[in-house]
């Protein structure tokens, strides 16, 4: 087991985001979460990276118990994030916006880099240009790729389908598989429910902070209730 959540409760102030959810993802897994807006997906994430600070219950990564540990601590010991809206340094070049997602590694890291520019050579074209002027896709590989740069045992991924044209949307999907198949472990958050159902060893469907249902992808891809709430019904 790589990355385990016990019964954690986390909380805005008095108002209860999450209440009470336990999942778990295992080595070499693609696992999914997915849910209305507001289920409290995203505060999942944030608890796993130490970006928000839960109330009650335990985060486990490796068998250690990293509840409280910084976030900055987090990304050393193998936790890789994109977050939800990119946050993209505008004024710096693609490649240093990459290099940030390294500042606090100390060896080379030109194979690294190498790699990121393999897996997304749209970014290789475009090493020098200002991230603030790449597109919304290309920013969301700015994100990705910032995240691979730490090395994660687990990379967590908050959207990273959001406001892409079709044909980016089944690319970026694509590039998570191979990320996959490559070692890196992945826990997504997706409000495009089929794709992501799709590629996802397991999903765990949220409901107002708490999880309603947990299967394999393709399994909950045919589940009429899951079709009905999140795949539109067909
Ligand atoms: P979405 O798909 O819309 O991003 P989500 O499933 O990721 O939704 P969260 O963003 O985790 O949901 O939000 C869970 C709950 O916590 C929501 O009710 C939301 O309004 C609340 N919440 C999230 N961030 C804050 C905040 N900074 N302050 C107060 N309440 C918040």
């Amino acid at each position: 087991m790589l990355l385990e959540i016990k019964d954690i409760h986390v909380h805005y102030g008095k108002i209860a985001a999450i209440k009470g959810i336990s999942l778990e993802v295992r080595q070499g897994e693609i696992v999914s979460l997915i849910g209305a807006n507001g289920a409290g997906k995203t505060t999942t994430l944030k608890t796993i990276s130490g970006l928000r600070p839960l109330t009650s219950g335990q985060v486990l990564f490796d068998g250690q118990d990293i509840s409280r540990m910084p976030g900055n601590k987090r990304v050393e010991i193998g936790i890789g994030q994109a977050p939800e809206g990119r946050g993209v340094f505008p004024g710096m070049t693609v490649q240093e916006n990459l290099l940030m997602g390294a500042y606090t590694r100390k060896d080379d890291l030109s194979a690294d880099l190498a790699e990121v520019y393999e897996l997304f050579p749209r970014l290789a074209e475009r090493k020098t240009q200002f991230g603030g002027t790449m597109s919304g896709g290309e920013q969301q590989m700015i994100a990705i790729g910032r995240a691979l740069m730490t090395k994660p045992k687990v990379l967590l991924l908050d959207e990273p389908s959001m406001g892409l044209a079709p044909m980016l949307i089944a690319q970026i999907f694509e590039i998570i598989k191979e990320i996959n198949k490559r070692g890196t472990t992945v826990l997504l958050v997706e409000q495009n429910a089929q794709q992501a159902l799709k590629l996802s060893d397991r999903a765990y469907v949220l409901e107002t902070g708490r999880v309603v249902k947990s299967a394999p992808g393709p399994e909950l891809l045919h589940d009429p209730q899951v079709r009905a709430a999140y795949l539109g019904g067909h």
